[in-house]
């Protein structure tokens, strides 16, 4: 499998899945795509309904990361997708499944549920690939007898999960910066109680964006960035998302009988790399109905589903919600799916996102490309904070159901989009005891706790407090990197 740029950067220049995976954009900017995409047989359908999740894993990962030893990758999911990792189940019977569907009920002539995607240590979905990224940067970095310093910001559920991941892994610190006193108390103990001697927390005296100026000016000084072995593992990263398309398999097993049926997929979406994922299992065949994308208040990705015009927007017009993991005004894999809107061609992509930067977006409405956007599945919509509240509660009474915020806007525009006889899968993006505070205001009272997060806010805290100072934290990375 080798893979390319969107932007096509020095035409006929091909990867490996190993060379992309530290990795972040590729030279000319553009993201890393597979060169084809592999194309499920109707035996291989047949065969992997009835896998495990961990060896389902493997043969779609095998599809894509054909580079790594069988023996090694089918090691890696094994030790990845186990019971024991994905354990904050709501009933111990699911655990095995490690992401269950729960069935809600039927509206409209169409079966409604949800894909559990947040059992991981971290209580979202991002741990269904970060937690595979850990064992997958070990082992390579092993191989080559290499370390890695990642470095990150985070406004809460990215930065926790890595550090899960990469807690205790050979060869692999992390330096995550968040804003000092901005994330909630249930987010804040979750990371600074981890004392693992590689995690290293520090709270930056500002706000998120302060943060995320940090490392863009640390990983912009490439002297600095190669002699101390600086690398990200944020949401443009390939492997994240092949780990991700996994699941819309695994779902689509849980909600069917016969490879025959058709299924519809709600995704609460911000960078889009969750419903990227959907769009590529889609491209590999798996019988894909709608790929509904769901936004908050931020809805840059749902204008552009509804009119061909993606506008980025400004940090002012960039709403902080009650859907915060969704708060973005750029879509950072976008991108990926622009590629094959426009017939894979890279010279128009590198032009739309060229005037992304210089006039803050494009308009593809007049053009038959938009046109296209039916055929590959695509709707959308969007919410707000009334009917988040609205939707947790409803689900609540109706179904004997507590979802977070996040899936309450999947269910929202979910229920938009149906259709008599499609199963609707929404993706569970996160746990509600993470936004308990919306949980209180809707349903007036406590969010459901997993027994292993009791006393999580009273346990012991490290982290070390800097000011908004990008040469003090390259201070604080030399200081600690030293063996
Ligand atoms: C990150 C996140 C999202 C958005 O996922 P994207 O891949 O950025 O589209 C949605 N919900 C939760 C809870 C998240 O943590």
């Amino acid at each position: 499998m080798n893979y390319l740029s969107t932007r096509g950067a020095g035409a006929g220049e091909r990867h490996t899945f190993s060379e992309i995976l530290l990795g972040g954009l590729a030279k000319d900017g553009g993201l890393y795509l597979p060169a084809d995409y592999p194309r499920v047989t109707a035996d291989e359908l047949t065969r992997w309904r009835t896998l495990s999740y961990a060896d389902l894993a493997f043969e779609i990962l095998s599809k894509f990361c054909d580079d790594i030893p069988a023996d090694d990758l089918r090691a890696l999911t094994r030790k990845t997708y186990t019971a024991a990792t994905y354990c904050n189940v709501r009933d111990d019977e699911s655990a095995a499944q490690i992401t269950p569907l729960k069935t809600l009920g039927v509206e409209e002539g169409a079966p409604l549920s949800l894909l559990e995607l947040s059992n991981g240590p971290t209580l979202a979905f991002k741990d269904m690939a970060m937690q595979l990224i850990g064992n997958l940067f070990e082992y390579a970095l092993a191989k080559h007898g290499e370390t890695l310093n990642i470095l990150g910001a985070t406004s809460g559920d990215t930065g926790s999960a890595a550090e899960y991941a990469m807690r205790g892994k050979k060869g692999i610190r992390v330096f995550m910066l968040s804003p000092h006193g901005k994330m909630s108390a249930f987010q804040t103990a979750q990371m600074y109680s981890l004392q693992d001697p590689n995690i290293f927390n520090l709270a930056v005296q500002g706000v998120f964006d302060d943060a995320q100026d940090i490392v863009k000016a640390v990983s912009n000084d490439h002297a600095f960035k190669a002699k101390y072995k600086i690398g990200t593992v944020n949401s443009i990263n390939w492997a994240r998302v092949v780990a991700q398309v996994v699941y819309y398999f695994k779902g689509y097993f849980a909600a069917t009988k016969s490879n025959d049926e058709r299924v519809s997929f709600t995704v609460p979406s911000g960078n889009f790399g969750n419903v990227c994922a959907g769009h590529i299992a889609r491209m590999m065949g798996l019988p894909i109905e709608k790929l509904v994308v769901a936004t908050n208040e931020n809805d840059v990705l749902d204008e552009f589903f509804r009119t061909g015009i993606y506008r980025v927007r400004k940090a002012a017009e960039t709403y902080h919600t009650s859907s915060p993991s969704m708060d973005i005004s750029k879509a950072s894999n976008f991108e990926r799916f622009v590629y094959d809107l426009l017939g894979r061609d890279p010279a128009r992509v590198l032009q739309l996102f060229r005037d992304v930067e210089e006039k803050g977006g494009f308009d593809l409405a007049a053009s038959g490309d938009f046109a296209r956007v039916k055929a590959f599945g695509f709707v959308s919509g969007s919410s707000s904070h009334d009917s988040r509240v609205d939707t947790i509660r409803d689900v609540f009474q109706r179904y004997d159901t507590m979802i977070d915020t996040h899936t309450a806007d999947g269910v929202k525009v979910a229920r938009e989009h149906l259709q008599p006889g499609i199963p609707m899968i929404v993706l569970e993006t996160a746990q509600p005891i993470k936004f308990g505070e919306t949980i209180r205001e809707a349903l007036l009272r406590e969010p459901e706790r997993p027994a292993a997060f009791s006393g999580l806010e009273s346990l012991p805290q490290g982290f070390e407090v800097v000011p908004a100072d990008v040469q003090r934290v390259k201070d604080f990375i030399v200081a600690n990197t030293g063996e």
